[in-house]
């Protein structure tokens, strides 16, 4: 019965009134407790689902605001990606904060002058496509843009083919770079042409893909790509609510001498606040200390901004999503209960039925 229902939520910590939305962990715990079967939604449309912004709630729709994209450096191995994120990174990043860089964390911010002001847009450190399958593999989407870099002396190769696939299976907005133009080689019109034949066609063409001809190396037409890159965050119009608990991805984690557990988020909704209760794939905590990507104690952490985390009591996945709960005995339990969908998923996928029924569970 609902009363039946509402006692055992009640008895979990949560005071529901009787028309709230219960998250995904919690469906999954009341329907442990009655043995139901839960059949997850396919990741396929639930990436379309957050296309179409329904990662928001009704108390969000009233609240959203302008927030910073996320960009995804992809493309062939040796086409420049790691040049092109150390350009950013130094002529973006170094310039603005005295000390520089401390240490990585996975995803860092830089500021774009548009229209006479300054405007964020965040970088994950990450190229490659590893990152991005994993995250995507788990159902997370974190990356707003994917810029492709392509080398003009090269063209089109195997792992430039992977990334157009990856980034239009996300229905992520693509942006090229066509890289080394300052080479010998360099024949950016032959790299349009092979691109227009794969169904991207240039914007300078007729198209609706931009291309920004750039040499990561000399730092030339860097402005013009991250403009670019603003351009196609407007008309994205990403939102978000950042008056409420944060929700968002992990970017990467590991385990630090000294300071025990450090895990990167990447907020979506919400705000993160030092002292919050996180629940972060099979880990959970206290949130105790926040830094952002200079390395700086911060008190919080806004939708798209990257931070790093200390306080939590085992080591994530990159993909995993976190989100702020009310209290460390729901947090405790919600990480035990993913741990324990994850085992048996493992347990199913070894078995080969693939199904994960939580009534197999009790
Ligand atoms: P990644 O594998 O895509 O990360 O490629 P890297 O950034 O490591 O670059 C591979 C090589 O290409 C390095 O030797 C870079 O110095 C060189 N490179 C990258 N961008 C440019 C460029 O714009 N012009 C020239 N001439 N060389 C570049
Ligand atoms: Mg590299």
């Amino acid at each position: 019965s609902e009363g039946e229902i509402l006692g055992y939520l009640y008895s979990k910590g949560i005071k529901p009134d009787g028309v709230q939305t219960l998250d995904k962990d919690m469906v999954k715990m009341v329907c442990r407790e009655y043995e139901v079967e839960v059949i997850e939604a396919d990741p396929v449309k639930v990436e379309e689902m957050a296309k179409k912004k329904e990662i928001f709630d009704k108390e969000d729709l009233a609240k959203l605001q302008y927030r910073p994209p996320v960009i995804t450096i992809m493309g062939h191995v040796d086409h420049g990606k790691t040049t092109l994120l150390d350009y950013i990174r130094k002529s973006r990043v170094a310039a603005s904060e005295a000390g520089g860089i401390t240490q990585g964390i996975g995803a860092y911010q830089v500021l774009v002058p548009v229209d006479g002001k300054s405007q964020a847009c965040v970088f994950l450190d990450t190229p490659g496509h590893e990152a991005f399958g994993a995250m995507r593999a788990r159902g997370a989407r974190v990356t707003d843009i994917a810029i492709i870099v392509v080398a003009a002396d090269d063209g089109i190769r195997p792992q430039t083919n992977e990334a157009i696939a990856h980034a239009k299976a996300a229905g992520v907005p693509i942006i090229i770079a066509i890289n080394k133009i300052d080479k010998d080689g360099a024949n950016p019109e032959r790299v349009m042409q092979e691109l227009s034949s794969v169904g991207l066609m240039p914007e300078d063409w007729g198209g609706d893909i931009p291309m920004v001809q750039i040499s990561a190396l000399k730092g030339k037409n860097i402005d013009d790509l991250l403009e670019t890159i603003m351009l196609v965050a407007e008309l994205q119009e990403l939102k978000a609510n950042p008056d409420r608990d944060a929700k968002g991805i992990v970017i990467e984690a590991g385990l630090d001498k000294k300071k025990g557990v450090m895990a990167t988020f990447i907020v979506q909704n919400g705000t993160l606040r030092k002292g919050d209760v996180v629940v972060c794939g099979e880990a959970f905590g206290k949130v105790r200390a926040l830094f952002d990507d200079s390395g700086k104690q911060v008190n919080d952490a806004g939708p798209s901004i990257p931070v790093q985390v200390i306080g939590l009591s085992g080591v994530p996945l990159a993909g995993d999503e976190f989100e702020v709960v009310g209290s460390i005995d729901i947090a405790r339990e919600k990480a035990e209960l993913r741990a324990e969908l994850l085992r048996n998923e493992r347990i199913s996928a070894k078995a080969g039925d693939g199904k994960i029924t939580l009534s197999s569970l009790a």
